[in-house]
């Protein structure tokens, strides 16, 4: 069903720009990971999409958010289906751009039967998101109530974005991941940081006692903007700005697969934030979108819609 947007309403839509990666995952299941020099005959083979740009922008379309995502995929045919799959999820897919003699962002991953994996990532496209081309799309940042920002994009383009975005003043999300150190005077800038155990870990510079998250959150709370939310996988997570400290346990489901459970956290969480929903709201909403998550196998097909996510709450 298609759904018509008056150009008033469009105008009252509060705007989400998530720039990042997007990438296909090609999966090989192994009774055990081969040695060097050894060839697997019988391995299954299986895809799926992923990229943790893909995936937040993915949920937070989802979750209702008006979302552009910007990322660079390559002339393959990969590109072609991830861009179909992006608009049927309701995203803008204006400033995605196809980059010519480049390849889509692919990881290689062998999983054996012990649940061992060994991953090789060919970024490809996704590296091609710096220079000129980001120049392109700062306008869309400024007139954007939110910039969502990961780390699997180079490095130098989300420090830069983080700048530019806090001086037309878009909001800025910040979920550091892959785990990578931030220096203080950009994670100043970032208005909200979403993070696991393992980032915390390596933002925070030292050995962290996890029995007491609220303390760690509240001391990451001292190098950041507004809020910090550390999520603890099973365990829930914790909110803490200057004026909430909470634990917010998870759903108990039956978890088969846990991949995209953070990305699907940032996204649904973002679609509501943007929107001035209370933040404990919020983090309880993208609690219930990461739980449904982890209930269904595969990372972007197993992100929720909003509808499902509400009946669930129920
Ligand atoms: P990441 O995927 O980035 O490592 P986490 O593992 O911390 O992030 O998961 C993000 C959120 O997903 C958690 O805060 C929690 O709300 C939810 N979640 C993760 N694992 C489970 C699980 N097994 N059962 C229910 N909810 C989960």
């Amino acid at each position: 069903m298609v759904i018509y947007i008056s150009n008033d309403e469009m105008e009252k839509c509060k705007k989400i720009v998530v720039v990042g990666s997007t990438n296909v995952d090609l999966i090989a299941r192994v009774s055990h990971l081969p040695e060097p020099g050894e060839t697997i005959g019988d391995a299954e083979y299986c895809l799926s999409y992923g990229g943790k740009g893909a995936n937040q922008a993915i949920a937070a379309a989802r979750s209702g958010g008006h979302v552009s995502f910007i990322s660079c995929l390559g002339d393959d045919a990969y590109a072609d289906t991830l861009i179909t799959s992006f608009v049927d999820s309701g995203i803008d897919v204006d400033y995605i751009q196809k980059c010519v003699r480049h390849s889509t962002g692919i990881a290689f991953i062998f999983v054996a039967e012990n649940g061992e994996n060994c991953i090789a990532v060919a970024p490809g496209a996704n590296n091609l998101l710096r220079g000129e081309r980001m120049d392109t799309i700062l306008p869309v940042i400024k007139e954007a109530d939110a910039l969502v920002l990961q780390l699997e994009i180079p490095y130098e383009s989300v420090i830069s974005l983080i700048e530019y975005a806090h001086t037309v003043d878009t909001k800025i999300i910040l979920n550091p991941a892959p785990a990578k150190q931030i220096p203080s005077y950009i994670l100043e800038k970032v208005d909200i940081l979403i993070l696991n155990e393992t980032e915390a870990m390596l933002i925070a510079g030292q050995s962290l006692d996890f029995s007491e998250p609220i303390g760690i959150a509240r001391s990451l709370l001292r190098r950041v903007g507004q809020v910090v939310i550390l999520t603890l996988g099973e365990k829930g997570s914790v909110i803490v700005s200057d004026e909430m400290e909470k634990q917010i346990p998870s759903y108990v489901v039956n978890t088969v697969d846990t991949t995209g459970a953070g990305d699907t956290f940032c996204g649904a969480f973002v679609a509501q934030w943007v929107e001035g929903v209370d933040l404990q709201d919020c983090v309880q909403f993208a609690t219930a979108a990461a739980a449904l998550s982890v209930t269904r196998i595969g990372a972007q097909v197993s992100i929720p819609y909003q509808k499902e996510v509400i009946e669930f709450m129920r």
